[in-house]
């Protein structure tokens, strides 16, 4: 065997110094990156297992609820969705789908490779769904499961899900949510509000990289997974209910690792220990500052981002009333090549924002305050580097007006 020549191996990773403003990933706290260089321990270490129990209890309070059945997916947000919609469907189900963005044609998708009769409803990209529009279509399908993203980053919009829970219990559905790019930055509450299932990633409001999907699973919901458990010689215990239509997946089966996070701690995959030093930590702070608090800090941070933008001169997509406190989406104004400016607020100060998909690809930028970066000093920092780029690209912006009326959002805030 010979050795590759010295000249051809990469040295240590380095990345550049960026400030990530867009809708996410966000750069994580400093303190879920020290959590994630922590010395490994065997999976079932009384250190590891104590870990993950006490991480279930953290995300109870993230998530607002006393659910025993919480706990991680290991995989990126989307691992959550599809343990849950794989594990909640059955062949041939009937599901209902609300669409109002990107994501919610995700859930469509997913709930169509879990065989599910999938029904949707569609609203205009920047709206959202009135609990009527919602409960009339539940009427009509008549589904065993209803699936509607919180937040959907794709159009910033914020789904209220209040009502929804009462709507889904009144008719005997359950409810599954993706709050994903809203949980820690808009107000969750998976028991007051009747929730069944909800899903998240780290990598946007709760400040920390994508890899760890936080789940949470009412007792209903448990038992219809539970009903679809498949026996495995030498691994099930005798008796362990068999069932024909077990779920499809053996890493998204959430009977299996609902075994493997609870008291039998039944080996299934070796949870991810590094990720769960980081959805602990981001749990941890969060708690830490307080639910609210970090809540308000996304309102507060959001809302100067929103007037700085608009005193800029920039028009703003959607409807702000239902607007998510953590992104907003800017239309590109007339003139200035959007790929161009945007690559030149990251080559010169370092700074990310998003482009956008669908019918807003090349028409809308989306910028986001979340997590680590719902700051002050990064509102104002993006805002300033904003207008030089779109001054630069011959945008008539008035000199100041964005900073100047962040600064007085949060002064007055
Ligand atoms: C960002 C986002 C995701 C991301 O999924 P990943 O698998 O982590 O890339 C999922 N759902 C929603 C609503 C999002 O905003």
């Amino acid at each position: 065997m010979t050795d590759q020549p010295l000249s051809t191996i990469p040295g240590p990773i380095d990345p550049p110094r960026r400030l990530l403003m867009g809708p996410g990933p966000v750069d994580a706290y400093p303190g879920v990156l020290r959590a994630m260089s922590a010395p490994l321990v065997g999976q079932y270490d009384p250190f590891m297992t104590a870990t993950m129990t006490e991480t279930q209890e953290l995300y109870r309070g993230v998530w607002g609820t006393t659910n025993d059945a919480t706990l991680l997916i290991d995989g990126t947000s989307r691992a959550g969705i599809e343990a849950a919609i794989l594990s909640l469907i059955r062949p041939g189900d009937r599901v209902l789908v609300p669409i109002f963005g990107r994501f919610g044609h995700l859930l469509a998708e997913i709930s169509e490779r879990a065989l599910a009769e999938v029904h949707t409803i569609e609203t205009e990209w920047g709206q959202v769904f009135t609990p009527s529009a919602i409960e009339e279509a539940v009427v009509r399908v008549k589904p065993t499961l209803l699936t509607l993203v919180q937040g959907d980053t794709s159009t910033t919009m914020l789904q209220p899900l209040d009502e929804i829970g009462e709507i889904c219990a009144r008719h005997g559905v359950l409810f599954y949510s993706d709050a994903t790019a809203s949980l820690g930055g808009n107000p969750f509450e998976a028991d007051a509000w009747g929730l069944d299932a909800a899903t998240a990633g780290l990598q946007k409001c709760l400040g920390g990289p994508s890899g760890s999907a936080p789940i949470t699973l009412s007792d209903r919901a448990v038992e219809v997974i539970s009903s679809r458990k498949k026996v495995e010689a030498g691994i099930r215990e005798p008796g362990d209910p068999s069932s024909p239509d077990f779920v499809r997946s053996n890493y998204f089966d959430l009977g299996m690792i609902l075994d493997y996070w609870g008291p039998r701690r039944l080996n299934h995959h070796t949870e991810a220990t590094s990720m769960l030093y980081a959805a602990r930590e981001c749990a941890r702070l969060l708690l830490l500052e307080g639910r609210d608090a970090v809540i308000a800090r996304h309102r507060r941070v959001g809302a100067a981002m929103l007037a700085g933008v608009e005193a800029m001169g920039l028009r703003v997509f959607g409807d702000v009333s239902h607007k998510m406190s953590n992104v907003v989406a800017v239309y590109i104004p007339e003139g200035v090549p959007g790929d161009t400016a945007r690559a030149a607020m990251l080559e010169d100060f370092g700074i990310e924002i998003g482009t956008s998909f669908g019918p807003l690809h090349g028409k809308v930028w989306r910028i986001g305050t979340m997590g680590y970066n719902a700051r002050p000093d990064a509102a104002l920092q993006t805002l300033v580097a904003l207008e030089a780029v779109l001054r630069r690209f011959g945008a008539a912006v008035p000199s100041g007006a964005g900073v100047d009326a962040a600064s007085d959002a949060l002064a007055g805030s």
